[in-house]
């Protein structure tokens, strides 16, 4: 078989299913639970649309819960490793306003939400991408023993690393309702019923 040609570009994209999903949300979601409720439904939505984990994530104004992008795992239905919830939210959130640096000059605060604390790759990615704020579920060993998902070698004083470059994080918020979505998940993964990548053992 001919190898391909170099590839030139990639794609990560929502999938179509966001759309009916954020038909009756407001523009503004005034409450960061508000938020986070909205994140664990599209968790819980995504994978069992077979889009990838059951990982979501916004990016909104911090001081006005404007909601400026959503994101969710994409790995398996675009086949790129680094689709995760937060990449993809913060990519979009970047591609609406138009800057590389949500934290820059003329920006307003920004919050990056999300259902569980970032892994290795998405550690990364946050405290790169200018936000001012990082609300989480929950930071416990909770997700990987649930789902299974290897999050990497994070450093054990993560958050602390966070602080001091001025992000704020904030966590356990609505933490019961993602470790719910998680044991979903887990059921439907014991049953045989979905594909788990990346998963230990
Ligand atoms: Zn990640």
């Amino acid at each position: 078989m001919e190898f391909p040609p170099l590839a030139a570009s990639y794609t990560i994209a929502l999938p179509s299913w966001i759309e009916d999903e954020l038909a009756d949300v407001p523009d503004v979601v005034p409450t960061l639970e508000e938020r986070m409720a909205l994140v664990n439904r599209l968790a819980d939505r995504n994978w069992r649309e077979g889009n990838g984990g059951p990982f979501a994530a916004l990016v909104a104004e911090a001081d006005t819960g404007r909601i400026v992008s959503v994101g969710v795992n994409v790995v398996l239905s675009t086949g790129v490793t680094s689709g995760h919830a937060e990449v993809t939210a913060l990519g979009l959130a970047q591609a609406r306003v138009g800057a590389w640096d949500l934290g820059g000059a003329g920006q307003p605060r920004h919050e990056l939400v999300v259902n569980w604390r970032p892994c290795v790759q998405c550690y990364g990615a946050a405290m790169w991408s200018g936000i001012t704020t990082l609300a989480i579920a929950g930071s416990g060993p909770e997700c990987e023993e649930i789902t299974t998902f290897d999050e990497g070698p994070m450093i054990e004083d993560w958050a602390a690393a966070f602080e001091a470059r001025g992000i704020a994080v904030i966590d356990g918020v609505a933490k019961d309702e993602a470790i719910a979505v998680f044991r979903e998940y887990r059921a439907a993964a014991d049953a045989g019923a979905i594909t788990v990548y990346n998963a230990r053992g």
